[in-house]
């Protein structure tokens, strides 16, 4: 089987070259080719030797996925489903916005946190997506985009990203090298369900990114209900976790909370995460539930969301309310994925 290009770091291709007998340099070409000039190409490779393309067309190979469906929301925000080589789909959505270009990628296919409200937990958890299909999902975006920049990365399409964590980790580290995507450390956001002694060995690789955790409440009962992950890692555990993590890291820790009508938006609900807050430097992001066919919980109406920001509101500094994106073309995690399978 050949091995795939964009796994590679730059100092894994040099040995390779190395190994074959080729220049150093070459290297830093290729990676031109691929990562400045996006080709996806060998042959197109021409200030390579004849030889070098041939060999590298016999050894390497891009395995691209295939775009199989893009939908596109009145808001711009634009949904893909891919089509991965053993046919498996996954889904990355980008979002643009007035000064960035968020794309939204996927770590695995389906999930096996199986998180009560999400759509991606209605389909069957398969397989963690190899490095090189993290990385595939990157380059087919900023293809797309053509001459607009890709400016934040953010894994919080389908999937656990800490369950696959070694795959995240390389991934990150060709995401950020200077020959490769070169994206800045504040401009890649890794969101976890709260996979616990994941977050601390996060921590530990002294990977330089930002962390989101999927929080959706901070009553330990309900969270329970709604994240099946929270029995096995608790409140208590997560938090102790966060403010560890927060000791090592750079950047704040951003809770996501998705507002589910009559679930995780009164008044008790808004002290119990006032608390949680209180000890960890975080800020929060509030989210309206975008609804699922098949799942038994509702999207809160205008007034409710209004009420419960309201109620944030002693933490105003620290909250944002993120407008809900691509409603209209179910860009929630693994919306498009889960009709297609369905
Ligand atoms: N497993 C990771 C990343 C995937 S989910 C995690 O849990 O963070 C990415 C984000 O989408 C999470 O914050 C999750 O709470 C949110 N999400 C999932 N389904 C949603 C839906 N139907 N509406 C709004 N947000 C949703």
């Amino acid at each position: 089987m050949t091995k795939k290009i964009l796994e590679l770091l730059p100092t894994e291709l040099t040995n390779y070259l190395i190994s074959i007998g080729e220049k150093e340099y070459r290297a830093k070409q290729i990676f031109n080719w691929i990562y400045n000039k996006r080709s996806s190409d060998f042959n197109e490779m021409t200030s390579l030797s004849e030889n070098l393309r041939e060999r590298l067309n016999s050894d390497f190979s891009f395995n691209l996925p295939i775009i199989e469906q893009k939908s596109i929301s009145q808001d711009g925000t634009t949904k893909y489903l891919l089509s991965l080589a053993d046919d498996a789909k996954i889904e990355m959505v980008l979002i643009p916005n007035e000064k960035k270009n968020t794309l939204c990628i996927s770590s695995q296919v389906g999930c096996f946190r199986k998180c009560e409200f999400c759509a991606t937990a209605t389909l069957e958890f398969t397989r963690n997506l190899e490095t090189y299909e993290i990385i595939a999902q990157v380059f087919l975006a900023i293809n797309e985009l053509k001459e607009t920049k890709l400016t934040n990365l953010v894994f919080m399409g389908m999937g656990e990203p800490l369950d696959n964590f070694d795959n995240l980790v390389k991934a990150i580290n060709i995401m950020q090298h200077d020959l490769c995507f070169n994206f800045s450390p504040r401009r890649i956001t890794v969101s976890t369900s709260g996979v616990v002694p994941k977050i601390t060995d996060l921590a530990d690789t002294g990977l330089k990114i930002k962390l989101a955790v999927s929080l959706n409440s901070a009553n330990q009962t309900k969270r329970e209900e709604l994240m099946p992950i929270s029995k096995k890692y608790p409140l208590t555990e997560l938090k102790k976790a966060l403010i560890d993590f927060r000791k090592k890291a750079s950047y704040r820790i951003t809770l996501e909370y998705v507002m589910i009508k009559d679930f995780n938006i009164g008044k008790e609900d808004a002290n119990a995460l006032i608390k949680f807050m209180g000890d960890i430097s975080c800020k929060l992001n509030l989210i309206k539930w975008n609804a699922v066919n098949g799942l038994k919980y509702e999207a809160p109406s205008g007034n409710e969301v209004e009420r419960f920001r309201k109620l944030m509101n002693v933490q105003k500094s620290a909250v944002t309310f993120r407008r809900s994106r691509g409603e209209d073309i179910e860009a929630a995690c693994g919306q498009l994925a889960a009709k297609n399978v369905h």
